[in-house]
């Protein structure tokens, strides 16, 4: 099996006339953690995205677990499944407890039974420390409980891979730790993870590859202590010295 699980290849993505996307390559190992950093509007969400196809490229390829999402024959559906995402607000479905969220989609679309759904859905919930919380309703949780309890729904998928997108940036800063901590604890676990935050300490101490970008091309990667330690651009200098 091929070591490479995500790979991005001369991606082009606009909106109208707005060219967001400029030719992205990048590529993401089985096990890996891959950052990507750079300022508002420069096109990270929209990378993320067009790995899951959230949003359908103009050009190029992208290749996940060996499926090319952009195949216009792909069985999407199940191109999907291999891919968890948690974004910047908590999307837990409101009127349900949280068991129910993490158990929902195994029922309805991997069409797991009731036992093993829960079973497996209790699990996640004890690696993020919300074992005690199954029956309560999102409302009733903080935000940063809210954030781990998507972290635990996305992985009750089992997927191959999990991109983030700003999972902390909606968060009181005494909530972060929390969810960087849970975060870490996956990437030690071995989760390949491609993670778009602003938690420059994270970065430097989780990835594994950091990529910079401004204005919908990739100025920059490499290791963090590179990247952000002695970044060699002078766009990546400036945008590092303004958020650190
Ligand atoms: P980032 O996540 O780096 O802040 P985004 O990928 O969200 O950047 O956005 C990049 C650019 O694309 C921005 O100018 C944004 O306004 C624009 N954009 C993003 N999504 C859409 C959309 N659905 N329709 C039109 N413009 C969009
Ligand atoms: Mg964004």
């Amino acid at each position: 099996m091929s070591d490479t699980i995500i790979e991005v290849s001369g991606l082009h993505k606009a909106f109208g006339k707005l060219q967001v996307l400029k030719g992205i390559d990048m590529s993401v190992r089985r096990g890996e953690v891959v950052c990507i950093i750079g300022p508002s509007g420069s096109g990270k969400s929209t990378l993320l995205r067009c790995v899951n196809l959230l949003e359908e490229p103009n050009s190029g390829t992208v290749l996940v677990n060996g499926f090319e999402m952009t195949d216009p024959d792909v069985d999407i559906d199940k191109a999907r499944r291999m891919i968890g995402m948690v974004f910047q607000g908590f999307n837990l479905f409101g009127h349900l407890s949280v068991l129910d969220n993490l158990t929902i989609a195994q029922r309805k679309v991997l069409k797991r039974d009731a036992a093993e759904a829960t079973a497996i859905a209790r699990e996640n919930l004890r690696k993020v420390g919300l074992e005690e919380k199954a029956s309560s309703m999102p409302s009733q949780l903080s935000g940063g409980q809210q954030q781990r309890a998507a972290i635990a729904r996305a992985l009750s998928m089992q997927p191959a891979v999990m991109l983030f997108d700003e999972p902390t940036s909606a968060l009181d800063p005494e909530l972060v730790g929390d969810v960087l901590g849970v975060m870490r604890q996956l990437a030690d676990e071995g989760m390949t993870m491609l993670v778009v935050t602003h938690e420059m300490q994270f970065a430097r101490e989780v990835a594994d590859k950091v990529l910079f970008m401004d204005g919908g091309v990739v100025v920059e990667e490499g290791p963090p202590a590179q990247v952000i330690g002695d970044p060699r651009h002078e766009r990546t200098q400036t945008f590092l010295h303004r958020v650190l």
